[in-house]
């Protein structure tokens, strides 16, 4: 998981620009929420990350209705906000949602749910480019019984990249298989940490990364026998401690492949199942 840079396009030019591309009466009306949507934006820039205590606004069922269609009604000024925000990310950053960091970020997620606050339907600094998977299993439970947030905001949130709490474990019992696990020790107390808890609980991250671990093992796999018919095991070896750190690097310490290439090296068994053990063509298939 890696922060997402905040994009630079001014949001209230944006919310006029997208009203203005509506038909008449909605232009006219949504023209006149301009004055609540500038005090809007800059309480939530303030309160930034820490939105719990956000106050839902007391709106009609029309007014509701024309923030809403901001969003969800085709205009260009809103598809090039779309096109802003993916362009001001890094190119590993966009090409996998942050939230989960398996799938491509086909969508957008409001961070605060746009119908329970339809007024940041367009806020850029609400529009998270996330999975379907992601998004759909966020809907509107952005907090819990506790009125603690249950994601990470990946703008404003400082995620700490020094502490290790992902982990994963294999078993060659028959076919390899990983299981994941967060242990967050002597950081458990640590804010982000307890936000990182709930983010991977509500998302289901630890059961989609056993899922996804399968094709990624045979990936390993495939690679581990290539690489020890020429290296040798001590060569394989290397070149995977060297991955790792170059993973480590770029898609930081809560990243699922971190995990479970660091699992590969921690389990001699597997990296042996690799070595003696031919991929077969399914797995091929399925790794690539
Ligand atoms: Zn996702």
């Amino acid at each position: 998981m890696m922060s997402l840079r905040v994009c630079a396009d001014p949001p209230l030019t944006r919310f006029d620009a997208i009203a203005t591309a509506k038909e008449s009466p909605r232009r006219e009306r949504l023209l006149e929420f301009k004055e609540l949507v500038a005090s809007e934006y800059a309480a939530y820039q303030n309160a930034c990350p820490d939105l719990a205590p956000m106050p839902l606004l007391p709106l009609d069922a029309q007014a509701r209705g024309d923030l809403l269609h901001c969003y969800q009604g085709e205009t260009q000024p809103l598809e090039h906000l779309k096109a802003l925000i993916r362009a001001m990310q890094a190119p590993e950053q966009i090409a996998v949602c942050q939230y989960c960091a398996l799938n491509a970020p086909g969508t957008f997620d409001h961070y605060l749910p746009e119908s329970l606050y339809p007024q940041f339907s367009v806020y850029a600094l609400n529009l998270m480019p996330c999975c379907g998977d992601c998004n759909q299993k966020r809907s509107t439970a952005w907090r819990n019984s506790q009125g603690e947030r249950r994601h990470v905001h990946l703008y404003s949130d400082v995620i700490d990249q020094g502490v290790q709490v992902l982990f994963a474990e294999i078993s060659v019992a028959e076919t390899p298989l990983a299981t994941f696990r967060l242990e967050l020790g002597a950081v458990h107390t640590h804010p982000f940490y307890q936000l990182l808890r709930r983010h991977f609980t509500q998302l289901g991250l630890l059961k989609r990364y056993q899922d996804a671990s399968f094709a990624r093992l045979n990936e390993h796999h495939r690679t581990i026998h290539v690489l020890g018919q020429y290296s040798g095991r001590k060569g394989c070896l290397r070149v995977l401690r060297e991955q790792l750190a170059e993973d480590r690097r770029v898609l930081g310490p809560h990243n699922w492949k971190v995990a479970l290439l660091q699992a590969v090296l921690e389990t001699p068994e597997f990296i042996q199942f690799a070595l003696d053990t031919s991929p077969s063509r399914e797995n091929e298939k399925d790794g690539t």
